[in-house]
This record gives C-alpha cells, structure tokens and sequence, in this order.
C-alpha cells in the first residue's frame, strides 16, 4: 500500500500546468491569473463626495454653526466645471465631483437650509477631507491589483472592471471527460432487467468537476470491453484535457481500466493500492506526457472520496492554482467513532455543524459502506481517521469540509 499523501503528491505533481489564454471578465471567475495585473488608472479617477450634503471650504466652517450661500448644486456624472468661492458651499450627492475650492464634504444630516436652499446652515465644524474620496484611494495607477496565481473571486471582476479590463490572462481551465465502466450499468428510468444497476457516479462526477469549476464531456457507459474502452480513451485525449472513469480497477478479470491503460502506458501507469478506506485501488495514466487518466474506483462512495482526494487536486494545478490541497479543520466528534487497527486511514462520511461558540462539530451521516451513496449525499465533510482504534467522543479530530453552503449550526 502507498500512503495517502505521497500518492497525492504523486499525481498532483505529474499532471501538466494549462496553458494561458485570454478570457472576457464574464468568463474568468474561479479562473486562476497567469500573469500579474497592473492598473493602468487610478480608482476612483477624480475626487468625489462620500456623502449627500454641501461641499465646503474647510476654513469657512472651521467654527460652526457657520452660514454659507449655496451656489451650484452637482450630482454623479455630472461632468461641468463647478467651483465653491469663499463664504459659498454646493449642495453635492454621493459619487459627484467634488468641485473645485472645497475640500470637504458636510453631510446633510448636519445642515439646514434657509431661503429656499439658497442658504446652508453647517451645524458642526467640518475638517478638511471630511467625506472626501481622494483619487486612488482605492486603487493606484501603477500598483499590482492581482498577483499571478490568483483565483479570481466575484470581487476581483468588479476591480478589473472599474479598471476597464474586457479580458484576462488566466491558465485555460481543463475541460474533463467524465465515463463510466461496467456491463452492468443502464441509466434512466426503464425497470431494471435482473443483474443490472443504475450508473451513479457519472452523473456525480460530472457534477463535481463542474463544482470545482471545470467543463464536463459527458462520454457515457463503456461496456467492460477493453477494445472499446482503448477507442473511447484515445478519442478523449483528442478532445479534452483529462478523464476521469470509474470502476475497472480491482484485481477481477474485468477490471478493464486497469488493464487498457496499462496496454496503453505500460509501467508507467501506476496502479495503487492507497492505505485509505474507502477508495483503496486506483489506477493513474499519463497518456502522451499531456493527457492524465484517473482511474476510480466503481464504488460510489469510493468515486467520490478519490475524486476529492486524488482528481480534485490534480485539475486544480492543471487550472494553474498553487495551492491544490484544501486544508483540514479541527474538529469534535460527539460520538465514538470506533475502528480497528488495519494500517490504513478511514475517511468518515460525517454532518459537520458548528456550535454556539464557533467549534465544529461532527457525527456521521449514515451506514459507511462505499456502497451507500445516500450517506455520501447526506455528509458535507469527511472525517480523517488516522491508522489506529478510532476516536471517542468529545476527542478532537482532523475534518475535510466538503460543502459551506450546507454548514448549519446546531440548534438544540
Ligand atoms: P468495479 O470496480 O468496476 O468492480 O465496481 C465496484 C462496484 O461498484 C460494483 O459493485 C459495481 O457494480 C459498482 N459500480 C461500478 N460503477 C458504478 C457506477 N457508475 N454507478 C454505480 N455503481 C457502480
Ligand atoms: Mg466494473
């Protein structure tokens, strides 16, 4: 058996990084930048009122309450020249130039006006800058904005936009094939003849590498045959930047995925037994030095597990990221989580909740055979048992948090 981490290691780092390419901003997000961005401008562009209220000269209202002739009144966008003399104020809404002369802003909330608006009371003294946004306090023309690297969030589209980028350098996202093996497999909703299943973990694979934000082809059932399987591969490696299959990788006489890739790589497809549980035998080709086949395991829950153990991190170093392993968290679990000694380590399908004091908490989530998907479905992070007897109830354990959306607290 080889141990967990180096056989992550060992796939993560023989799989080739993407090369770069330039996407329009509204095809970039969770896209990893190739190249650092500079900006070109400063942000924002001109100095302009946080507020609603009257831009003043400081020095006129250093003692309030003081009374100033209104004479302009300018909102955002408004692009004409507009200047506050001595003794003058300009009634100004949020995001307007701030006009000339003045140099700070007096919310409204702190005047009155008399006169009908032609006169402003400042109720309070107003010291210089007050509600002002100066030009690149933001954002610095010259400065670096993204470093190379970087996954771009929601947040960083809106900077590159307010920097008037249409595109950016990022590594172009793997597109994945996604097949699953067995003579057993149908799909859909005829009755099943005696002897067959349901495929499941296409249909979930393709779903998660979605999820980690890649693009699918769905290439279907490949019957345990391995001269078709050999054509099916060879027409992925055409099409798409990786591929992911599941089942064929045991020691049974149609464990074809094991036997094709090794037609196909000879010894340099590793085919593993990892010392985890679930998801022990996987098999992992290099096909052409470019093309990464991950063989997983055809049991369900196992497809996943080494979908997020093994697949997950590889495409993410593919997609240019850095950092592909996602960090544990520490965790208390509230039941006995009990095993025997068998020099693997057990990854527990678990509910992970938080508690009124911000602790994570865990209990698991059904029947934890790699054949029960439901409790796959029902878990939203893997408990990390280390080789030994277990864990009891109130020890603190290492977790892999599978999904924050469906973090809850506990309520009780
Ligand atoms: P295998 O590794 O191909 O021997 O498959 C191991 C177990 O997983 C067998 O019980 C298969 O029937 C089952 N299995 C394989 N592929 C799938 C699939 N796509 N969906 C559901 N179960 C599967
Ligand atoms: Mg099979």
């Amino acid at each position: 058996m080889i141990p967990l981490g180096e056989a992550r290691e060992l796939i993560v780092s023989a799989c080739p990084v993407m090369d770069p390419e330039s996407r329009p901003l509204a095809a970039a997000l969770r896209c990893v930048t190739a190249e650092p961005i500079v900006a070109q401008e400063d942000v924002p562009p001109f100095s302009n009122s946080a507020m609603d209220g009257f831009a003043v000269r400081s020095g006129d209202v250093a003692e309030a309450p003081a009374r100033l002739r209104v004479v302009d009144s300018v909102v955002a966008g408004d692009g004409r020249p507009v200047s506050v003399g001595p003794g003058q104020a300009v009634r100004i809404m949020t995001g307007a130039v701030l006009p000339d002369g003045a140099d700070a802003v007096c919310m409204v909330e702190r005047t009155r006006t008399e006169s009908d608006g032609q006169w402003v009371i400042i109720e309070q003294p107003v010291p210089t800058g007050t509600s002002v946004r100066l030009p690149g306090s933001d954002i610095v023309a010259g400065g670096k904005v993204v470093a190379a690297g970087t996954q771009l969030t929601p947040a960083h589209l809106g900077v590159l936009a307010r920097l008037g980028l249409d595109s950016v350098r990022v590594h172009r996202p793997p597109t994945v094939g996604v097949l699953s093996t067995g003579d057993e497999l149908t799909e859909g909703s005829t009755p099943l003849r005696r002897g067959m299943i349901r495929d499941g973990n296409r249909p979930m694979l393709v779903a998660l590498v979605e999820d980690a934000g890649y693009t699918t082809i769905d290439l279907g059932i490949v019957p345990d045959d391995p001269a078709v399987l050999r054509k099916v591969i060879e027409d992925a490696a055409e099409h798409c930047d990786a591929l992911i299959t599941s089942g064929g990788v045991s020691v049974g006489d149609l464990d074809i995925v094991r036997i094709v890739l090794r037609e196909m790589c000879g010894q340099s497809m590793h085919w593993m037994q990892v010392a985890i549980r679930p998801a022990k035998p996987l098999a992992f080709a290099m096909i052409d030095g470019r093309f990464p086949v991950f063989g997983l395991p055809g049991n369900p829950v196992s497809s996943m597990v080494a979908f997020q153990l093994f697949a997950r991190p590889a495409l993410r170093r593919m997609g240019g990221h850095t950092e592909v392993f996602q960090p544990t968290l520490s965790a208390v679990t509230d039941v006995e989580l009990s095993r025997e000694p068998d020099g693997k380590t057990h990854l527990i399908r678990v509910v992970a909740e938080v508690d009124a004091a911000g602790l994570l908490h865990v209990h698991p989530s059904g029947g934890q055979d790699s054949h029960q998907l439901l409790a796959m479905a029902e878990a939203n992070a893997l408990a990390i048992l280390p080789d030994g007897s277990g864990a009891r109830s109130g020890d603190n354990i290492e977790v892999l948090l599978l999904d924050t959306d469906r973090l809850r607290s506990i309520t009780s």
